[in-house]
């Protein structure tokens, strides 16, 4: 569908501070591209839509040519069929909902547009704002309207660049089903671009992890949280611990929520939902204390007894994996990792503050 394979640096003062060399085949479906800040992300999705010009290599989205720097082939960026969501495209604000749909529609008469935009306004279930301009409209409106207009010019392939950033969490939830829905119906590959790994696991049929300018991982996204292939990948994904539980009670007073999770339970601060309601924990695995002794006082809300399973030595940073009933990765310094004689079968104690456990939307 698209394969995109280009190299491009930016410099300053004559020295490469960034240097992108990547190769991506983007299949049918809902492919995610993930990776820390800074690792190229928006650069490959500007290179595609044509805003940024690689150095050399070469594009082709459905058969068709829009970068080569071999054949010098750079088609302009209105020439290329594509859709796109970015962060700094937004709507016109002197344009109600459906004029700012109908700008992107290429066919003949202003009824035909018209009817387009109106049935693209539908498709994502906000016909009823037709006539409302963006600031009328609420953000989770917005973005709906944002991605009618992306779709107005009957693109074959849409890009989307962190578009949920802005949202909060239930409205985020919501228009993420939708999108998966959208996607389905339109049957256009869509090319989505987070570092949310809550949003790369709910969306992505495929996730291509990048990291410092480089593919390190393409694969389904819940495999590639789980079980990372290599110590890039598992950076790419920052070392994650990603732990699906449900709410076992609760305590607005105290300002916390317990979790139950597969085989222990997490104090979390409070989330107002309903018990057994389904919850997503994102948890550094830098923000894990690991000791070998039960520590009687302490302010950490949570902790937890387990024993190491496993011990990964990556230059002056161990993880260590623990079963604590779920399996939880601590990442700990070299020097802490041998003052503490840590190997597998040992018993440990985890120390979890409530505040580093996040509530994955
Ligand atoms: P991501 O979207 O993954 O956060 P970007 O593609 O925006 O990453 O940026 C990758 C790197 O390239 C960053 O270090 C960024 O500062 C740098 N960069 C991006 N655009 C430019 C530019 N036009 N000029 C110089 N450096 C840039
Ligand atoms: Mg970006």
């Amino acid at each position: 569908m698209l394969s995109v394979h280009i190299q491009k640096a930016f410099k300053s003062d004559n020295r490469i501070t960034f240097a992108l060399d990547c190769k991506l085949d983007i299949p049918q479906g809902i492919t995610v591209l993930f990776g820390p800040s800074g690792s190229g992300k928006t650069t490959i999705l500007r290179s595609i839509a044509g805003i940024v010009e690689p150095d050399s290599g070469r594009i082709e989205v459905a058969g068709r040519l829009y970068f080569d720097s071999g054949k010098k082939v750079n088609v302009p960026i209105q020439s290329r069929n594509v859709g796109f969501v970015f962060q700094e495209y937004l709507l016109f604000p002197h344009l109600s909902a459906l004029q700012n749909v109908a700008y992107g529609i290429r066919s003949s008469t202003p009824k035909a547009r018209r009817e387009r935009a109106l049935d693209l306004l539908n498709l994502l279930g906000i016909d009823h704002a037709a006539d409302r301009r963006p600031q009328q409209l609420s953000g989770g409106e917005q973005q709906r309207v944002t991605l009618a207009r992306a779709l107005a010019s009957d693109p074959v392939i849409l890009l989307l660049d962190e578009p949920m950033s802005a949202l909060d969490g239930e409205t985020r939830v919501h228009l993420l089903g939708e999108l998966v829905e959208l996607q389905r119906k339109s049957q256009i590959p869509f090319l989505y671009v987070t570092h949310s790994p809550a949003d790369a696991v709910r969306l992505g049929d495929t996730i291509i992890l990048l990291r410092a300018g480089r593919v390190v991982e393409v694969g389904i996204p819940a495999a590639v949280f789980n079980a990372p292939r290599n110590v890039e990948a598992s950076r790419a994904v920052g070392n994650e611990n990603i732990l699906p539980g449900k709410v076992k009670d609760q305590n607005e007073q105290e300002g916390v929520t317990v979790v139950d999770l597969a085989g222990c339970q997490l104090v979390i601060p409070y989330q107002p939902l309903p018990i057994a309601a389904p919850v997503t924990i994102g948890l550094r695995s830098d923000e894990i204390i690991i000791s070998r002794d039960p520590v009687a006082r302490t302010s950490a809300r949570n902790l937890l007894e387990g024993a190491i399973q496993n011990v990964v030595q990556e230059g002056q940073e161990v993880t260590i994996v623990a079963d604590c009933g779920t399996t939880l990765k601590i990442r700990i310094t070299a020097q802490a990792f041998q003052a503490l004689n840590l190997q597998p079968g040992v018993k440990v104690y985890l120390l979890i503050k409530a505040s580093s456990c996040a509530v994955l939307p």
